[in-house]
């Protein structure tokens, strides 16, 4: 199996289109084209990372921070990033990141935390913009089922773990066809009416070249009439954060210690909120202090998440218990959430590839 085709798996389930603008999601070095042979999975990149790799002959590693974040105006082997990719290179390893868009996505970064955490019921705290468009394209009877079809195998028709959605609506349509025209049904020089289905299909927006390749493909007629309309619906697909309930109600501070445990975190910061017992939990791996209004407007008792500043925890501290677990405790259940994918991806596709979890030695430590 091709590099490329992870890639793509990968990209199935976290669409590189819902990354952050500024983000740089993707391949970061090497060549996709090449055979998988074994992958490592890590939250960053370091030059310990690529001799890991090498030692446990991995040709592929997937991480979560990417590796090129700013644009590069030199590639000098004597700085570290330098080196990474020098390293990388001679040595036939490719370097592909998942981050915001792995961030964004159902059963992503912040689904894995609150799973982690034992959560129940578990939402997006905040839905993303709609991200969706809908295809509206008229079409003979007899020839709807494969359009949706195709038009489904190229994304279209995906509405929470439902597939295959459409609309069909049966109507008539009308065309003239000129001189030059080759009609697939009826003829040139005579105005023809026929039955036609209205077919209506949402899509994700990134998808759009492969829904008109499908579309035009696929379709019987010489010039199919279709529209594509931007739409304004929730985003059930993609969000901020995630939310859910502890099976019972429980102490704040046997919560914190659960959470320390949980994660393995080496130290937890929090504020105490304004109840004892919690139940509702609001989480986000990584720095999700943008999130804890929306978690105090939820009803949240509790927010767990990292990098929340002082004056964050003082300015919320009261309104919402606030949980620090690290931003690399916070973030690494989507680890086992990708191993457990790519092991299971690499089965039904019967192919042989190893996948090891790096586990970093230069962690950032605390004195108590
Ligand atoms: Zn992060």
């Amino acid at each position: 199996m091709k590099h490329k085709e992870v890639f793509e798996f990968i990209e199935d389930w976290a669409p590189k289109g819902i990354a952050w603008e500024r983000d740089n999601v993707g391949l970061q070095v090497g060549n996709d084209d090449d055979l998988v042979k074994g992958l490592l999975l890590t939250l960053d990149i370091s030059e310990d990372v690529i001799r890991k790799a090498i030692e446990s002959k991995c040709n592929l590693i997937i991480s979560h921070h990417p590796l090129l974040f700013n644009p590069l105006s030199k590639i000098d082997v004597n700085s570290s990033k330098g080196r990474i990719i020098e390293l990388a290179l001679k040595n036939g390893i490719t370097i592909y990141s998942a981050h915001t868009n792995l961030d964004f996505t159902k059963d992503g970064v912040s689904f894995a935390l609150a799973r982690k955490l034992g959560l129940e019921k578990i939402k997006f705290l905040e839905f993303a913009p709609s991200t969706q468009y809908k295809l509206v394209t008229f079409v003979p009877e007899e020839h709807v089922e494969n359009l949706l079809e195709k038009l489904s195998q190229a994304g279209a028709g995906i509405i929470g773990d439902y597939t295959h959605c459409s609309y069909q609506l049966k109507g008539s349509g009308t065309f003239f066809g000129k001189e030059n025209t080759n009609p697939a049904i009826g003829e040139k020089g005579k105005l023809e009416k026929v039955d036609e289905i209205r077919l209506e299909m949402i899509f994700e927006k990134w998808n759009l070249n492969k829904i008109l390749k499908a579309l035009l493909s696929n379709h019987p007629y010489e010039e199919p009439a279709y529209d594509i309309y931007p739409l304004q619906n929730r985003n059930v697909n993609f969000g901020f954060g995630a939310v859910g309930y502890l099976k019972e109600k429980i102490e704040l501070i046997d919560f914190v210690n659960f959470v320390k445990k949980q994660l393995g975190a080496n130290s937890v910061k929090f504020t105490s909120g304004n109840k004892k017992y919690i139940q509702k939990i609001g989480v986000c791996g990584g720095s999700g202090s943008d999130l804890i209004p929306k978690a105090i407007n939820e009803n949240c008792d509790a927010f767990v998440s990292s990098d929340i500043k002082y004056h964050t925890f003082l300015d919320y501290g009261d309104s919402i218990a606030l949980i620090d677990a690290g931003h690399y405790y916070t973030e690494l259940p989507i680890i086992d959430e990708l191993e457990k994918r790519l092991n299971e991806f690499f089965v039904t596709r019967k192919t042989k590839a190893k996948v090891i979890k790096y586990k970093p030695k230069n962690k950032i430590k605390v004195v108590e």
